[in-house]
């Protein structure tokens, strides 16, 4: 498919763009253009692929998204290289979890070529978007919305696929500090529902639980089972791993109720890569209290794109708090952060075919 060039009349001028690129924050800063890809069942699928301008969208009131939440997204970075290029890691797994996610919430799938084109047309128009900060990286999030004007229940028949990208600076403020979660009494996906597919509808969810992890002053909220109550499943937006002082790592098991995020793939390679028994399996809140205190536990690391791996010091709930380690960043937790992001940097040969150099 052809992409249609549309050149921003009135691109950001580059000293306000340079400007704004020395503090982008995460998710608040925009580049100036964004892809768009149109889907009418009545045309045959796809058609009318673009590149263009930035702007606000147009759409029926009637549309389904703004009703029945007919959306899903990705979330996936472009880094900065060591000699000056520009790279992707493992895109085809955002395309093929899109399209997993698309078939769970009866949305038509995007070819996987399409998908990896869209987004490298973003990256090359929109290359000048990189954050001048260290650690910086492009986030891009490509997503798709039902637009068919129809209130009756039951799939859309046209549908807009898009791409946006924000510059988004290092996720930690002077070095990687541990965070706080907070375990939430409320669940995020239950057996049978839409908790393996990235979609907003679970993120709406998990506003209030959220809301009230922020508001007892944590980073962070933690989820447990839907049925049981017990068992370990993830944090709002990022997968868990637990290291034990006999050479195990546990994660969850991808049951379908847990998001299976490619940052927590490949977790699972590196840590097996220094010599660490990892097995997905259930571990429940219980134990991992118990083996914290008992010392067994050494550390608990939290991983996904956006924060990439991060410290988990001190869990907290209704029925008080207990603290991971030191309740500073373990030894492996940092050791393994510095090889995935020296992977996505280019700076630590990539083995795995991982990285996809863009030129
Ligand atoms: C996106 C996401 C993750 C992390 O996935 P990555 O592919 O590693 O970025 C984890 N949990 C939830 C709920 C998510 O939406």
């Amino acid at each position: 498919m052809e992409f249609t060039q549309i050149p921003h009349p009135s691109p950001t001028p580059a000293e306000a763009r340079e400007e704004a690129l020395k503090t982008p924050g995460f998710g608040m800063l925009f580049s100036d253009h964004m892809v768009t890809i149109d889907y009418d069942e009545a045309k045959g699928g796809w058609h009318s692929a673009s590149v263009g301008p930035r702007e606000a969208l147009s759409l029926d009131p009637a549309a389904s998204v703004l009703h029945y939440a007919q959306e899903i997204f990705e979330g996936m970075k472009a880094y900065k290289q060591a000699d000056g290029g520009i790279a992707l890691f493992r895109p085809e797994e955002n395309a093929k979890r899109f399209n997993r996610s698309a078939d769970r919430l009866a949305m038509p799938n995007l070819p996987e070529e399409l998908f990896l084109e869209a987004v490298k047309q973003l990256v090359a128009i929109d290359r000048d978007w990189f954050p001048s900060v260290d650690g910086g990286s492009l986030y891009l999030r490509p997503f798709m919305i039902a637009t068919e004007a129809f209130l009756g229940v039951r799939p859309a028949k046209q549908y807009k696929f898009l791409v946006i990208a924000s510059p988004a600076g290092s996720y930690f403020k002077g070095g990687v500090k541990p965070v706080s979660i907070w375990q939430s009494e409320y669940t995020r996906a239950a057996p049978g529902g839409t908790g393996a597919a990235k979609c907003g509808g679970n993120y709406a969810a998990s506003l209030v639980p959220t809301g009230q992890a922020f508001a007892k002053g944590h980073d962070q909220v933690l989820f447990l089972d839907a049925v049981e109550r017990k068992w370990i499943e993830e944090l709002g937006g990022m997968n868990l791993f637990f290291v034990f002082d006999d050479g195990r790592v546990i994660t969850p098991p991808l049951t379908g109720t847990i998001l299976p995020g490619i940052t927590r793939e490949s977790l699972i390679a590196l840590l097996r890569e220094e010599g660490l028994t990892v097995s997905e399996e259930m571990y429940s809140i219980d134990q991992w209290r118990e083996d914290s205190a008992s010392g067994k536990l050494l550390e608990t690391m939290a991983c996904g794109t956006a924060a990439v791996v991060t410290p988990v010091g001190k869990v907290a709930s209704a029925d008080g708090e207990f603290e991971i380690g030191s309740g500073g960043p373990g030894q492996m937790t940092m050791k393994i952060r510095e090889k995935l992001v020296g992977i996505q940097n280019g700076t630590i040969e990539d083995t795995h075919g991982w990285v996809m150099k863009l030129d």
